[in-house]
């Protein structure tokens, strides 16, 4: 016999709770069950534990999707204030680090805690280590064979397991099975918000400059309508570069292309270096690099243009082509570091097979797709998790 719910949930992360604590509010008998152990694990190792949980700046620009224009209406109905004020209603103390960027003082597990709490409060159930084993449409409800061996019954059937980043957390990309089951499209899916990585040829050349950080311009060259451009600082790593610049510039780059990267934003390195030989010609050309980008790195550029020596030495049409390696360096990565360390997965449900103000499958009465499951991919900055509760809330409204 089958226990007869009118919400099922599958997946107790972010979007997840939300939907049920709004679906629970209406008074809908509301259970999610999650296949880990314990509720919104990406929730706690995000932001560096501190969870950047939203952006006072969110708006359709800060997302990527086949439809740009899918995420507005979500976004709107439940905004990044609305979000804020549920944070400042649990006495949670928050801090903005940057950029709008909007951190916990303290702690990712107090968000978890009132998002738990709330789900409480509105008589939500909350199974964990529990999976879904098959779904049938029976009729007008879902029928649901868990993996407890048990059944289930429900008129609303929420898909919230997210994307494939991060499969030692158990993420699986489950969700687009289930679409794919109901018809639904899914979009190319790819890592997103990841480090990229370098061939070994050019890994052993910059190896040196492991752990070093500067602010940087990225920015794609490949396809226009993938043009982007991000002011963010950027890191050298042992498989290649990381750092917030380049997580953003992974969702627009593709394989094959080249990245240009300005080293020393807002100086123009070529007229800093020829003012330096005329001032001080004596000095090192490393050392006069030195004072406008880190010293380590100044000192691996001038090596691999095989300058050394004194200002006074060298051709200004030298220092020309070494400063403009600082201020326009074009780079192919090769790969990037794919699902294990990407922090979203671009792509998803098509949102041509949403409706924009529920989530719910047009061609599906009662199947609901919320948060990364679905194409609405967010820049790095806390974008993603204020669309995974603009549209877990929307969901929570209608299911
Ligand atoms: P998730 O939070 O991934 O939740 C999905 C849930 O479904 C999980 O609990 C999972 O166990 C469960 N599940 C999956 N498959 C199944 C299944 N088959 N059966 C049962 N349960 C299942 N975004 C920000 O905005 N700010 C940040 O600071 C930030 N930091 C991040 C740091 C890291 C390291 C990572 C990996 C991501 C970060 N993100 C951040 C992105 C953000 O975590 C996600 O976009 C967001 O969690 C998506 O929410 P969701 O509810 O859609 O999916």
């Amino acid at each position: 016999k089958s226990s007869d719910l009118d919400v099922l949930i599958v997946g107790a992360g972010a979007a997840g709770m939300m939907c049920a604590i709004e679906a629970g509010k209406r008074g809908r008998r509301v259970r999610v069950i999650d296949h880990a152990r314990a509720p919104g694990e990406k929730i706690r190792i995000s932001g560096g534990g501190r969870c950047n949980f939203t952006n006072l700046g969110t708006g359709g620009a800060n997302f990527l999707s086949e439809n740009p224009r899918f995420a507005l209406s979500a976004l709107k109905r439940f905004t990044q204030r609305d979000f804020l004020k549920m944070v400042e209603r649990h006495g949670i103390a928050w801090h903005e680090k940057t950029l709008g960027q909007l951190f916990c003082d303290d702690s990712a597990r107090q968000i978890i805690r009132m998002l738990t709490d709330e789900m409480k409060t509105a008589g939500v159930v909350l199974s964990l280590n529990l999976g879904v084993k098959a779904i049938a449409r029976d009729g007008e409800r879902f029928t649901v064979d868990l993996d407890d061996g048990t059944r289930v019954s429900a008129a609303s059937l929420v898909v919230a397991t997210g994307g494939k980043s991060i499969p030692k957390m158990g993420a699986t990309g489950w969700g687009y099975e289930v679409a794919r089951q109901f018809g639904l499209r899914v979009t190319e899916t790819r890592p997103a918000l990841v480090p990229l990585t370098f061939e070994p040829g050019l890994l052993e050349q910059l190896k040196p400059l492991a752990g070093v950080a500067v602010d940087a311009v990225v920015r794609t060259t490949g396809d226009k309508a993938r043009n982007a451009s991000f002011t963010e600082a950027m890191l050298f790593t042992h498989r290649g570069l990381s750092g917030p610049s380049i997580l953003q510039i992974s969702s627009y780059w593709r394989e094959g292309e080249a990245i240009t990267v300005d080293m020393a934003p807002g100086e123009d390195v070529a007229a800093r270096l020829l003012a330096a030989k005329t001032e001080n010609g004596k000095q090192a050309v490393h050392t006069a690099l030195g004072h406008i980008i880190p010293r380590r790195l100044a000192e691996v550029i001038c090596a691999r243009e095989n300058l050394s020596g004194k200002l006074a030495e060298i051709g200004d049409k030298k220092l020309r082509a070494m400063a403009e390696t600082v201020n326009a360096w074009t780079v192919k990565p090769v790969g990037s570091e794919g699902y294990r360390t990407a922090e979203v997965t671009l792509g998803g449900v098509d949102t041509a097979a949403l409706d924009q103000q529920t989530m719910e499958a047009r061609t599906v009465p009662g199947l609901f797709f919320i948060g990364e499951v679905a194409d609405v991919t967010g820049w790095l900055g806390g974008y993603n998790f204020q669309w995974a509760w603009s549209s877990g809330w929307a969901a929570g409204q209608s299911c």
